[in-house]
């Protein structure tokens, strides 16, 4: 292994440009040349690869987003496009790729892999939802961002005595609304991983107010249903007039909290070490607080479990 690359793809984490930087230094520290892939799998089958040296990664750590951008690139799903990506890699001489995504961006890493450039990825996404690993680069900063809005939401709630439904990201994965939701005091978590309770929901409006709660926060992840449908239905059931806010994409920016600033130091690292053992396939994690790497097909079969013990406790402090 000489010369290694680096992608991001997929939707952007905060967070992506620490790992991207820990690639970089950490294969420089062990004597490679690194390259830096723009916009995903678009630009490797595009050849829109770069050097990156020490200082193209310097002022990077804290930064949102990502520095070599990201792109959804369906051509790369079919056969034609790895190959074009394949004959762009073996051009510049890249012997292997840290992909740094969600779970479609693992899936290009192993057909890479697949075709004989070891392959590593790195989870980056807010949804926290990578099979395989406990958490994903992101998720901490989006989190951190959800509950500063709900704090704020709080103020607005309490001195109107009003009941808020907040809208966050989550298609199929609630862990963003189930931590936010304990973390910020909501009176109502809805997940796609539980069944919801509209009646039981309304009860537990109705007995905060009675024993004097001023406001309810109730947080929707946006895979249940849309925070407006969840207003009319609250409407419909009750005739309660609830305000509705729906946090949309402020929760994919912002700069990474130290913690994920943390995770993707320690994920970049680790995957240039996995790729320097010669290994493709391959997928970073976090388990109880161990880095590893596992067989990346283990990201694609499961899904990544909500710890609903965190539901349950959730609804047991918001009584
Ligand atoms: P994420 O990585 O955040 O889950 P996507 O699912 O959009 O985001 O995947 C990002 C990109 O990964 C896709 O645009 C595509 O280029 C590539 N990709 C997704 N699925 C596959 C697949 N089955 N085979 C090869 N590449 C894939």
């Amino acid at each position: 292994m000489k010369k290694i690359g680096v992608l991001t793809s997929g939707g952007d984490a905060p967070g992506m440009n620490a790992a991207v930087r820990a690639v970089v230094r950490k294969g420089i520290y062990h004597g490679l040349e690194v390259a830096g892939i723009y916009n995903g799998y678009q630009g490797l089958i595009e050849g829109r690869i770069e050097p990156l040296g020490l200082g193209d990664v310097g002022d990077i750590i804290q930064r949102g987003g990502t520095k070599l951008h990201s792109a959804r690139c369906p051509e790369f799903i079919t056969p034609e496009g790895q190959a074009k990506g394949i004959e762009q890699l073996k051009k510049e001489g890249i012997d292997g790729v840290v992909v740094i995504g969600g779970d479609g961006s693992y899936r290009g890493a192993m057909a890479l892999s697949k075709h004989g450039i070891p392959c590593v990825g790195v989870p980056g996404t807010i949804d926290n939802d990578i099979p395989g690993t406990d958490f994903t680069i992101g998720f901490d900063t989006a989190l951190n961002t959800v509950i500063e809005a709900i704090d704020k939401i709080r103020d607005t709630a309490t001195s109107h005595e009003r009941t808020f439904i907040v809208e966050v990201m989550g298609r199929d994965a609630g862990d963003l609304a189930l931590w936010a939701g304990l973390s910020g005091g909501a009176e109502t978590i809805l997940i796609p991983e539980e069944a919801y309770d509209i009646p039981e929901m309304l009860d537990r409006l109705d007995k905060g107010k009675a024993r004097g709660k001023k406001h309810s926060i109730i947080i929707v992840a946006e895979g249940v249903m849309s925070g407006n449908e969840l207003a009319q239905l609250i409407e419909q059931e009750t005739g309660i007039d609830t305000r509705v806010s729906v946090l949309g994409h402020i929760q994919r920016g912002g700069s990474p909290t130290a913690r994920d600033r943390v995770l993707a130091s320690l994920f970049g690292a680790r995957a240039v070490e996995v790729l320097l053992e010669g290994k493709g396939g391959r997928a970073i994690g976090m388990r109880n607080n161990q880095v590893v790497d596992y067989d990346v097909t283990e990201a694609f079969g499961g899904s990544h479990e909500a710890d609903l013990s965190l539901y349950t406790l959730s609804k047991e402090l918001s009584i």
